[in-house]
């Protein structure tokens, strides 16, 4: 009964194999060694589950020269299942990285061992220490010698030495990797727990464990193997998720590598231009240009635009650079369309230039030379990766502390000449790092997302400083408070702001919320709503950096903000230009007979104040009334401000 049983599930191994070599010779990606690997493992069990199955059949029919027949199929069965175990090793090592950077010699020490199970196999004819059959009463009996401990041994071995490697890179693998690798190993010690216990209960042999080791392979076919979600359609090439994960593990073995960026800025334009065919076209001339410069190394397409080179060790670059300059600065021909790529090559070491897997991306945002067609950083051009981290990491520790500051920069207002407002505005002192500009950190923030933490503590800071210090008695009638448009896209915000305003007992119409004017702001999905739904509540709002970007005074008009804050640039143009001028003070003039009142920023002399005052504007906020100051300092400097004017009049 369990020679039929065993037939069976033998006949499945061959079936599932048969069927699983056929799913994946339609992936994407075979090329990789990895792919190898697997189509040699099902392989290895197709043979073994049809030379098992010849074996039943044989004995069911009770061929003459049975033993000769077994014989001959037991030695090819052990030469192919003793490889088994060490290509598992080695397909992990390949998909989990730890095969990368790793000489010829690390393989032959490895799987050096892998030759002893298959010495003992060839010897045994001799020696007979791994098995022998003979006839007892006429029956063939199958036995096995002290030899297959070691064969077992071996394959164990290599099974913990794959699961080594694994835990090794636990924490950086992907979701199916982790459901994967314990499906994998769960369904191999079940096959063998089946097969020993079997004869205990039912005396009599079940072999099911190349059934079982088939099941587990298809587990991480299903899971891990050549993942397609992994490669990019159309270059056949790995794809960015492809490339976080490998920098993560690289990282994880502290790889040292050159990775060469190529980033087509332009692309998009061309491939809108170009018809179907000419798209095609050039993506193969990038992809053959990468290929045939550098043709065995690993490459990624990681975005539509952004191709990635990784090169093992630190070698020497400098030609390959040259030559990808020169392919790629020479106009090309599609379509009777000349294209001219603008790119951007970055070459970073790691990880002396970049490290994590943050600055890896970063150095994919870096901006073109726009009168460069080709634009080349390496070395000294990356140090700004290791600055954002550095600034990254500060940024986080005062989320962390809440040691954000928040200095005030008193707003002047000319009717009544005094101080009847002022701008909070955030300051990182680090202890590492010092005074951070906050023309640094915040664009960093909003990239992070960390704006919004921080954000949140200017809130509670400036609420807490308009009640603790008394700013309504000091004839402050609003605070301008910044935000950006990543802090609005947060839903929590006015909630925020009005648990802050209670906590304080402190009305709205003391907080100004100033936004700069931007086009990601007129796109922002139910911004107009956002803001009406906030002046309900009784927020005003105040335009920023007014003349820097996209805002005209048709759609500022629109939108009804109270203030309008004309960006210092205009202003200080306008004092060597008189077209700028004019401008700015026809743009004054237009917004106060709408109703607005404008506050000028940036007036650091006399002759600017008079400018801005004599063109209708009544606000100034500059250097000439006072730099931002630390909260106590500004009590002082409203408090004598008002004490001189009072004396004045
Ligand atoms: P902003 O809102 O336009 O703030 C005005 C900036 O101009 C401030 O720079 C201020 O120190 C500077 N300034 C004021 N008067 C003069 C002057 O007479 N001459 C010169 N040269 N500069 C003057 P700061 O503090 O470095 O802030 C830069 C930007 O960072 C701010 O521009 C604002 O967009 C942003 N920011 C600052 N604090 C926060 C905050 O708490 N939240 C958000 N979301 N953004 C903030
Ligand atoms: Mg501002
Ligand atoms: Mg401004």
């Amino acid at each position: 009964m369990g020679l039929y049983i065993s037939a069976g599930f033998y006949i499945a191994t061959s079936i599932l194999c048969i069927a699983f070599l056929i799913y994946r010779s339609t992936k994407r990606y075979k090329k990789s060694k990895e792919y190898i690997v697997m189509t040699f493992l099902l392989w290895n069990l197709l043979l073994t589950g049809v030379i098992e199955t010849l074996s039943i059949v044989l004995q069911f029919y009770n061929v003459p020269n049975l033993i000769e027949y077994q014989r001959v199929l037991a030695y090819i069965y052990f030469i192919i299942h003793t490889t088994l175990s060490p290509a598992f090793a080695l397909y992990v090592l390949l998909v989990n990285g730890a095969a990368k950077n790793k000489g010829k010699w690390y393989f032959w020490i490895l799987f050096s061992e892998m030759f002893i199970p298959e010495i003992l196999v060839l010897i045994n004819p001799f020696t007979k220490w791994v098995f022998y059959y003979e006839m007892v009463d006429g029956v063939l009996v199958y036995s096995r010698s002290f030899g297959m401990i070691i064969l077992y041994i071996v394959a164990i071995q290599y099974l913990v030495y794959g699961m080594y490697y694994l835990i090794k890179t636990w924490s950086v693998l992907s979701n199916n990797y982790m459901k994967g690798y314990p499906f994998f190993l769960g369904i191999i010690v079940t096959g063998i727990i089946i097969q020993l216990v079997y004869p205990m209960i039912f005396s009599e042999a079940l072999e099911v464990e190349a059934f079982f080791e088939t099941i587990a392979l298809v587990g991480l076919i299903a899971t891990v193997d050549c993942n397609d979600s992994l490669v990019d359609l159309e270059t056949k090439l790995k794809n960015g998720v492809s490339y976080k994960i490998n920098i993560r593990l690289y990282r994880k073995y502290k790889y040292n590598y050159t990775v060469i960026n190529i980033r087509f800025s332009n692309l998009k334009y061309y491939q809108n231009l170009l018809s179907i065919k000419a798209n095609e076209e050039l993506l193969k001339y990038i992809t053959d240009t990468l290929s045939n410069l550098l043709p065995k190394v690993e490459k990624y397409r990681y975005s539509n635009n952004t191709f990635i080179i990784i090169l093992p060790k630190h070698p020497l670059c400098d030609k390959y650079i040259k030559s990808l300059q020169e392919k790629f600065e020479k106009p090309l021909e599609f379509d009777n369309h000349v294209v001219y790529l603008q790119t951007v090559i970055s070459v970073a070491k790691v990880p002396t230039d970049i490290d994590t897997v943050d600055e890896h991306i970063k150095i994919l945002e870096i901006k073109p030379n726009v009168d460069k067609q080709v634009t080349i950083v390496t070395g000294e051009g990356l140090t700004f990766v290791k600055r954002h981290s550095l600034v990254d990491a500060a940024i986080h520790r005062a989320i962390k502390e809440k040691s954000f500051l928040v200095y005030y920069q008193p707003i002047w207002d000319k009717e009544t000449n005094s101080i009847i407002s002022c701008e909070a505005l955030c300051r990182l002192i680090d202890k590492d790092l010092g005074f951070v500009s906050p023309g640094e950190f915040i664009p960093l923030a909003e990239e992070t997302g960390a704006i919004v933490a921080l954000g949140n503590i200017v809130i509670e800071k400036v609420c807490k400083d308009i009640s603790e210090l008394r700013f309504q008695d000091l004839g402050i009638k609003y605070v301008e408070l910044n935000l950006s448009l990543y802090q609005l896209r947060n839903e929590n915000l006015a909630d925020f702001i009005l648990e802050n305003l209670n906590l304080y007992n402190i009305s709205p119409q003391m907080i100004n919320l100033e936004i700069t004017e931007s086009r990601d702001l007129e796109e922002a999905l139910g911004f107009n709503n956002f803001i009406h739904s906030l002046m309900a509540k009784g927020f005003a709002f105040s335009l920023d950096d007014y003349g820097t970007a996209y805002s005209n005074i048709t759609n500022v008009s629109s939108m009804h903000y109270k203030n309008i804050k004309i960006d210092s640039s205009i202003l200080w143009k306008s004092i060597k230009d008189p077209n700028t001028r004019q401008l700015l003070e026809l743009t004054i003039k237009t917004f106060r007979n709408f109703g607005n009142d404008i506050i000028q920023e940036g007036v650091e002399t006399k002759e600017q104040l008079d400018l801005v005052t004599n063109a209708g504007c009544n606000m100034v906020q500059g250097y000439y009334f006072s730099k931002p100051l630390p909260r106590l300092e500004f009590v002082e400097f409203v408090k004598k401000f008002s004490k001189e004017n009072k004396r004045n009049d």
